[in-house]
């Protein structure tokens, strides 16, 4: 028995469904390489960077999207303090520090990244 390919094409917003999960998921993955102390963090929803953050000042950050999101920063470390999302993976990772470091928080889409130092970026970039 013969299957047409076409009964396999999701239509556009299904492509999007799947798709954003996936990017967060090889975002993550592919962060976790070298690893050096990192001075900011990039916060990023649905892989746009919304806001940087220094790791050199303590401070809390409460980002509303479609989960609420408390991030803390301390000591030069950064976590996701509280989040009503469900599965509470973000909360859990506790804090991160070190450049290519992730936290992710995928029913708010959010991401976050510390930075590479700049000096360290090329590296591993190519690597
Ligand atoms: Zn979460």
């Amino acid at each position: 028995m013969k299957y047409s390919n076409k009964d396999f094409i999701p239509k556009p917003p299904d492509i999007l469904i799947l798709i954003i999960p996936i990017a967060i998921a090889v975002i993550c993955i592919m962060m976790f390489s070298s690893k050096t102390i990192g001075k900011n963090a990039k916060i990023i929803v649905d892989g746009e960077i919304i806001d940087k953050i220094s790791l050199q000042k303590d401070a809390v950050y409460n980002f509303n999207l479609k989960e609420d999101n408390i991030v803390e920063v301390k000591n030069g470390k950064i976590r996701i303090k509280s989040a009503n999302c469900k599965d509470k993976t973000c909360i859990d990772t506790g804090y991160i520090s070190k450049s290519g470091d992730v936290i992710c928080c995928v029913p708010s889409a959010l991401v976050i990244v510390i930075e590479q130092d700049e000096n360290n970026e090329f590296d591993a970039i190519t690597r």
